[in-house]
């Protein structure tokens, strides 16, 4: 009796842990408030505005010091929303999947840009969360030079702007090439992916085996990982089904992720900004799912991020929205939650076959379809989407 309550007892501790997850939050280290917000714009790299000497354009309005919902992030907001965090809610961990860097243009090739934001995000965590682990991901903006680029130099650049990571992380692949695995707590593993190096915008694209062996071999690297494992948290910034997975990691991971679908929890991932899940199928089954995470950038929404919960096998997330133009008006910087994922669509846990349960739901039940595209990317909302369609791969 004593043996079953202590186990009890242990089962419960040890089961149980929370994290603030936060994605692409991009931010612009040279943001200027008042700046304008619409702005002549000098190349396609991806240019933003809000900086200062930006030439104004019709309709343009100035930048507010919280941030602007079609512009790159200002410091003040990511540090805002830290300190909510910080003052509201408790978790054992952080995660955030990539993306710290900004849209940059051509002079990003002759600045350090990338690596600034990344040192930015770095260093703000460390002084809000001084004692709680953050585990970073490499998305396609944290890259070398410019966007989406593995240029030759992007190692040392991996171990630089990786080096302050090691106090949480202690695996060697991370500081060579941006991938890693890392043990929670003795059961649960949190398997790092750098998806850059497969990004199809990358010169320097791994897209077979061979360059795959020569540059880290990280596919080899991570079937060992999912293979040695037997609870994963896998994280990815490019999601597998997005046009800029190339055909070798996408192949690649509907492989991996179908083969160890028992094994893998939960994919999480970044890179599309809204507040989505996806499903797999093979062969006309499902076989697998991702949850990929909504944006701090403003990219048309609040800034958004998730707290997760993972509890006897049970994961659930509450998510959460900064409204900026409110801060403004009220100058009052407070986010709110939304709702919480189980609760809202009347589910027993997010995996495989809950979320399918939810997709087929959204089929037929309209207020149902109707919560999902509200909590997609607000305010925006945009019905040119699919939303239904895109959620099946
Ligand atoms: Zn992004």
């Amino acid at each position: 009796m004593l043996k079953t309550l202590l186990t009890g007892l242990l089962f419960t501790s040890c089961c149980a842990m929370s994290w603030l997850h936060l994605s692409d939050i991009h931010v612009d280290m040279r943001y200027k408030d008042n700046a304008p917000n619409k702005c002549v714009v000098w190349s396609k790299l991806g240019t933003m505005c809000c900086r200062d000497n930006d030439i104004a354009i019709g309709g343009s309005e100035p930048c507010s010091k919280y941030g602007d919902l079609s512009n790159d992030v200002p410091p003040l907001l990511v540090t805002s929303v830290l300190g909510w965090v910080g003052d509201n809610l408790y978790f054992d961990f952080i995660i955030n999947t990539g993306d710290d860097g900004s849209h940059k243009d051509v002079n990003q090739v002759f600045s350090n840009d990338n690596a600034d934001s990344i040192h930015f995000i770095t260093d703000a965590l460390d002084s809000h969360f001084p004692s709680k682990p953050s585990y970073r991901v490499m998305g396609n903006h944290d890259s070398y030079w410019n966007v989406d680029q593995t240029f030759p130099g992007y190692s040392r650049f991996v171990a630089d702007v990786t080096n302050p990571w090691k106090k949480w992380i202690n695996d060697s692949n991370m500081g060579s090439y941006g991938y890693y695995s890392h043990d929670l707590d003795g059961r649960t593993k949190l398997v790092v992916m750098n998806s850059l190096f497969y990004d199809a915008h990358n010169l320097f694209q791994i897209n077979d085996v061979s360059y795959d062996k020569a540059t880290g071999n990280q596919i080899a690297w991570l079937e060992n990982e999912l293979n040695t494992s037997k609870d994963v948290l896998f994280l990815n910034h490019i999601p597998m089904t997005s046009g800029e997975s190339n055909e070798y990691m996408k192949s690649a991971l509907s492989n991996l992720t179908h083969r160890y679908s028992n094994t893998i929890t939960a994919t999480l991932n970044g890179h599309s900004h809204r507040s989505r899940f996806e499903l797999y199928k093979v062969g006309g089954i499902y076989v697998s799912f991702a949850l990929i995470n909504p944006s701090i950038y403003t990219d048309g929404h609040y800034p958004m991020f998730r707290k997760y919960t993972y509890e006897e096998g049970v994961l659930d997330f509450e998510e959460y929205v900064c409204n900026i133009s409110a801060a403004v008006e009220t100058n009052n910087f407070t986010c709110t939650k939304e709702y919480s994922f189980l609760e809202e669509y009347s589910l027993t846990n997010i995996d495989l076959p809950n979320l399918v349960n939810l997709y087929e739901r959204m089929q037929t039940n309209g207020t149902l379809l109707d919560m999902y595209i509200t909590h997609y990317s607000p305010p925006e909302l945009d019905m040119t989407i699919d939303y239904l369609g895109e959620i099946v791969n």
